[in-house]
């Protein structure tokens, strides 16, 4: 039986007296109510006809109950596709019309599709539902092969469109695994889980550790810095994004005791700075562990648990992980040299929903992805990033394709044209801001924050605006934005 949730649920039945789930509020979730819960999701699911390889669409506040909705898709053999909670409507759309599912749970029904409603606080259609459900409905375990289909994650398109990276039962098997050997996961480790779970970071990494493990979770609906100064005495792991720690960091009162008792603290989905590495072992005397993974591949390369980790650097590859630095027709460079990161291995997706020329042109003919990430490896393989293909751009752990805020920027009256690009930000590591050029007189922020609500998610919108009168541009007609970034390097610490 290769369905990760079969293996999933050993661990359960073998730990069902142990705390799963530990909430805020006091509530405590067993393996054994995890367990039941899944098995009626389940239940449920199948009774709205979501059959095998069938999606399953979700745009639900952290819950327990979102948890459990995961597993029980991974159960029936659904196809999960989470969805950032931050998504507008318009947004919505197009994620629905793409991955066209057999139902969608949402904070609110939608009219083209079968939907159940959930809340954070477990209410909704789907509780409603399940209560009706006679009281041994079950769900059975859905036999999957290794390659089957377990979720389709949206990363952000540079097109402005999103693509949907398809993740197989055995990606996510195998990095759980590898991620279990590489982090020393034991029994009785207790999670520190502040991280959303509509992304791989929160939903795949953190939770597959601890489940595979029939560890317990500190489960926070949010990242809030009193919560976790409270959770963190009985945990032994954290993983975060690097804006959890510096806020971490900028709390006068942290940390309110010892962490003796922390085993690890683990960082990634963007560059952790070398200034918060250091703070941060000063602070509490622990040394940051850094990683480096993506939604295509979950998790690429990890700082070692025992052994030097370097800041700046994100580890070695995992262990069954081929990664080359290669040049753009993807001959392999020599050590120390800059090129893009490609990578081939059993945590590497099997290409983009529905856009075979887009899975085309990103893996090649021999299997290694090309991560668009430029990096360089040094003599004993540490890998460390050096900068974003695409222009990527990465606040607070989330992603902004400059394109897709250009594009709708574009089309306000007032501008001729916009570049975005990231800035150094104290606190979100990158600011979004947008270099305009007018029509007419100056474009004012809030004027375009009123014309993009409802567009477009708040964490992409610029927090800065600046006018000129012209964009950089090479020869070939190219924004150059290096020049762009390089001059506006200090607007966020100018402000
Ligand atoms: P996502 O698909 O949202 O997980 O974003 C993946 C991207 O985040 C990668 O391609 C990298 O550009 C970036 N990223 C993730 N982890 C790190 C890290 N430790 N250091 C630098 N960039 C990172």
């Amino acid at each position: 039986m290769t369905n990760f949730y079969a293996e999933l649920d050993q661990v359960f039945a073998e730990n069902l007296q142990r705390d799963a789930l530990r909430m805020p509020d006091g509530t405590v979730w067993l393996f054994a109510d995890l367990r039941a819960q899944v098995a009626r999701l389940a239940a449920l699911l199948v009774q709205h006809n979501v059959t095998p390889g069938e999606r399953v669409v979700v745009q639900v506040d952290k819950s327990p109950h979102n948890l459990a909705l995961y597993l029980a898709c991974l159960r029936i053999g659904a196809v999960y596709v989470p969805l950032n909670t931050a998504y507008t409507e318009a947004e919505l759309d197009y994620f629905v019309g793409d991955a066209s599912p057999q139902l969608f749970v949402g904070k609110t029904a939608r009219s083209d599709v079968t939907s159940l409603t959930l809340a954070g606080d477990g209410t909704g259609t789907l509780q409603t539902q399940l209560a009706a459900l006679p009281a041994d409905a079950s769900g059975r375990i859905a036999e999957r092969d290794a390659e089957d289909l377990a979720a389709i994650v949206y990363t952000s398109g540079t097109t402005g469109r999103s693509k949907g990276a398809m993740l197989s039962h055995h990606n996510l098997a195998s990095n759980a695994h590898n991620l279990t050997a590489a982090w020393g996961w034991q029994h009785d480790d207790v999670l520190l889980h502040a991280l959303p779970i509509f992304h791989v970071h929160g939903l795949f990494i953190a939770t597959h550790c601890a489940l595979l493990n029939g560890s317990t979770m500190e489960f926070l609906p949010r990242f809030d810095v009193a919560q976790v100064q409270k959770a963190l005495p009985r945990c032994t792991v954290m993983m975060g994004v690097p804006t959890f720690y510096s806020r971490l960091l900028a709390d006068s009162d942290f940390p309110a005791g010892p962490l003796d008792h922390m085993r690890v603290f683990i960082c990634g989905s963007a560059p952790l700075t070398e200034p918060v590495f250091n703070a941060w072992t000063e602070r509490t005397g622990h040394q940051i562990l850094e990683r480096y993974g993506m939604s295509e591949t979950i998790i690429n390369t990890t700082n070692p648990l025992d052994g030097a980790r370097v800041p700046g650097t994100v580890g070695f590859p995992l262990p069954e992980l081929q990664l080359r630095i290669a040049d753009a027709q993807g001959t392999p460079l020599a050590a120390g040299e800059v090129g893009i990161i490609e990578v081939k291995g059993p945590n590497v997706f099997s290409g983009y929903w529905q856009m075979p020329e887009k899975t085309a042109e990103e893996i090649r003919a021999d299997g290694f992805f090309i991560t668009g990430d430029l990096g360089t490896v040094d003599e004993e393989g540490r890998v460390s990033i050096v900068g974003r293909g695409k222009d990527l751009i990465i606040s607070g752990g989330y992603n902004v394709y400059p394109k897709e805020v250009e594009r709708l920027l574009d089309d306000l009256p007032g501008i001729e044209e916009a570049a975005v690009i990231g800035i150094p930000h104290a606190d979100f590591g990158e600011g979004v801001v947008a270099v305009v050029v007018p029509t007419d007189s100056a474009v004012a922020l809030d004027a375009v924050e009123q014309a993009l609500q409802g567009q477009l998610a708040r964490f992409k919108q610029p927090k800065i605006i600046v006018n000129v009168d012209e964009l950089p541009r090479n020869t070939m007609g190219k924004v150059q934005k290096n020049l762009l970034r390089e001059q506006y390097a200090d607007l966020f610490s100018e402000t």
